[in-house]
This record gives structure tokens, sequence and C-alpha cells, in this order.
């Protein structure tokens, strides 16, 4: 579908803002250079005020960087306006024309472009199709549902077959059942154009179920860049490991190292762990664990006492103490496992490839 898939390239980007409050200057995105590849779905990810925003109106070209250089297809686009990008902006608030029909709101840009008339007529049918719309071309588009207004936006972005397609929260203003659907949609849809795609959310189970790659950025500066596995179980920092799904924190120290394996002290326990060879014997460590890889046993690592156990129904929740520490387990399988009550002693079981060493 798209004319030419172009992957954007951002080098040593940063924009300052002045707080409207303090009158002071700040970073709103500091030094972020990344990679995304022709055809590749990346998603900016990050609490709100982060910046990711921001990232992708620089793309767009409607805020412009105070350093850095942003390439789209290997060509530098800092001076270019908006409308000589080879982009096309999904919005949150869809931005459609109120008073058009399905049609005309598709065809526009097409008509601003002179394209020719039977030529829109028929790229519009055909985008129409891929999204779902097939037939709805004399709808007003004030009488459509949140969901299908957010596929005609879609629609009039892809129609203009840009080389890269940006998305900013554009499910945010569906409810939860309809967003799951859309999304699954956005993603079929992209990859049946076969556009690259940059799309901003705060929300962590989109990104992951949309993209090939994530960004995760925290206060204008990006945290780490992979695809959803590696975000998930080797988590750069503390922070990208409490944004993406949960974690339990282990703090201790390194007390034997013997190349990637060694030994940490963990509220006085010994724990085995891999991947250590970075570290040094004494240094502090925190050891992350996801409370689906951890099981409450009558053996294990870490002894504690059971101080929550709840069944939710498909999992049972459990908080324990290791010592002053809280570790959260969840048991995805209880049916076929011992159930422990409040105030049981018990263990905290995990294998050394079960926990990412920071
Ligand atoms: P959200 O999820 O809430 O949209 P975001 O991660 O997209 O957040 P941005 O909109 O990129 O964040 O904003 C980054 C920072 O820059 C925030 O602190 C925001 O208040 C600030 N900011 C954005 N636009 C401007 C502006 N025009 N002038 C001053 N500050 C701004």
């Amino acid at each position: 579908m798209a004319k030419e898939k172009k992957g954007v390239r951002l080098d040593h980007i940063s924009k300052i803002y002045q707080d409207p409050k303090t009158k002071k200057d700040f970073y709103a995105v500091h030094d972020v250079s990344l990679d995304i590849a022709p055809g590749e779905f990346v998603t900016l990810l990050g609490p709100s005020g982060c910046g990711k925003t921001t990232i992708l109106r620089m793309i767009a070209g409607f805020e412009s960087p105070n350093e850095g250089e942003i390439y789209l297809g290997g060509e530098p686009i800092n001076e270019l306006t908006p409308n000589k990008r080879d982009t096309a902006m999904v919005f949150q608030s869809y931005a459609l024309l109120p008073h058009y029909n399905i049609f005309d709101n598709v065809a526009y840009g097409l008509k601003l472009r002179k394209v020719p008339k039977d030529e829109i007529a028929k790229k519009v049918t055909n985008i129409l199709h891929l999204v779902g719309l097939d037939g709805m071309e004399d709808r007003m588009t004030n009488q459509l549902s949140g969901g299908q207004q957010q596929r005609v936006a879609l629609a009039r972005a892809l129609v203009l077959e840009p080389g890269v397609l940006l998305f900013d929260e554009p499910l945010s203003n569906l409810d939860a059942k309809l967003r799951v659907d859309m999304r699954n949609e956005i993603r079929r849809i992209q990859q049946e154009a076969g556009i690259t795609a940059v799309y901003v959310t705060h929300d962590q189970s989109e990104a992951m179920a949309l993209s090939d790659n994530i960004i995760i950025m925290k206060k204008g500066v990006v945290q780490q860049m992979g695809d959803p596995l590696t975000v998930y179980y080797e988590p750069a920092n503390e922070f990208v490991a409490d944004f993406i799904g949960e974690s339990n924190f282990l703090r201790g120290t390194l007390a034997e190292k013997d190349g990637h394996h060694g030994q940490a002290t963990i509220e006085g326990n010994p724990v085995d762990v891999s991947n250590v060879g970075h570290l040094n014997v004494g240094d502090d460590v925190t050891l992350v664990l996801r409370p689906e890889a951890a099981a409450l046993a009558d053996e294990g690592v870490l002894p504690c006492t059971v101080t929550l156990s709840r069944f939710m129904g498909n999992y049972h929740n459990y908080q324990v103490k290791v010592g002053d520490t809280l570790v959260k387990i969840t048991d995805f399988n209880p049916k076929n496992h011992k159930i422990y009550d409040v105030g049981d002693e018990a263990f905290v079981a995990f294998g050394p490839e079960d926990v990412h060493v920071l």
C-alpha cells in the first residue's frame, strides 16, 4: 500500500521548553537517538509528560528540535514543513471534518494534492475496505460510533500512502473492550499496508500487543529500546522493570562469583544468580523477580511468612515477607498447587534463570 516504507532516525535530538510556572527552561526531550527500520511498528511508551508526544510532533514537523537532526528515509527533514514531509498522523481526537461524509473526509488530503477524481475514488474505496468500512462512503462522520470514527481517521491517514504513519494515543477515547479490538485492527492494517508506524501510548499492554519494538521513556530520556520480550525479561533498570508488568526488587550484595555465575546474599540468604559477569564481589545487586516467575513452596530459596493469600479465580495472589522485604507471588495454576494461608511459614522458590540481575 505504502509508496515506499521509510525508516526514521533521530540523531541526538533535544527539545527545550519553558516551564510556564517557574519560567525555567527544561528538556522535554533530552539527547534522544534512535533508529526505526522501514516497516517496523515502534511504540513510544512512558508516563504522562515524559516527552513521547513531543518526539512524535517533531517527526511530523509540528515542533522543531533545539538540537539534533531527524532523518526520514535517510534524508534530513528538520527544515521541511509538515506538509512536505512524507508522514501522516492519526490523532487522539480523530480530528475529522464533522459536516462531511466518510468519503469526503478520507478524500480530503488527496484533493488538496490535486489527485485526479477517478484515482481518488479508487484509493478511497480500497482504503475503506482495508479498515472495514466498505460501502459506508455516504455516512456523515458525526453519526458514527467512536470505533468507526477511529477507522475513518486511520483511513484518512493511510490513503496518503505516507512513508511513516504517526499515532498519538489514538485509542484513548474508546472504552476498554473496543480499545482491545481496535489495537488488533491497527496491527493488522499496519501489516497489510506494509507501513512504518510510530505509536505513542502510556498503556503498556497496548505497547506490548502492537509493537515490534518499544521505546520506554522517562523525563525526556530513553530508558530502553527493545522488543517486548527483551524489555520484559531483561529490563535495563528498575524504572523499566516497574513500568512494564509488575516486579519484585530483591536487594543484596554479590557474595561470590565464578565467570557469569555467582551467589548473592538477600536478607541473609544465599541465592544463586547468573549473568553477573559485569559485576564484582561486594557490589550491591538488585534481583528483578516477576511475581509469576516465583513459586510458594515448602522448600525453596528464601524463607518467608505469608501475609496475604487471595484466590482470584484464574490465579492465586500471595504477598509474603522475606525479612523486611515484601514479595508478591502470582500462582497461575493454583488448582494443582498447595494453597498457603496468612501466617504460614514457607519458601519463595525460583532459579537463577528466573531473576534478572541489575
Ligand atoms: P502525555 O502522555 O501526558 O501526553 P507526553 O509523554 O506525551 O505526555 P509531552 O506532551 O511530550 O509528554 O510533554 C513533555 C513535557 O513538555 C511535559 O512536561 C509538558 O508539560 C511539556 N510541554 C509540552 N508542550 C509544551 C509547550 N508547548 N510549552 C511548554 N511545555 C510543554
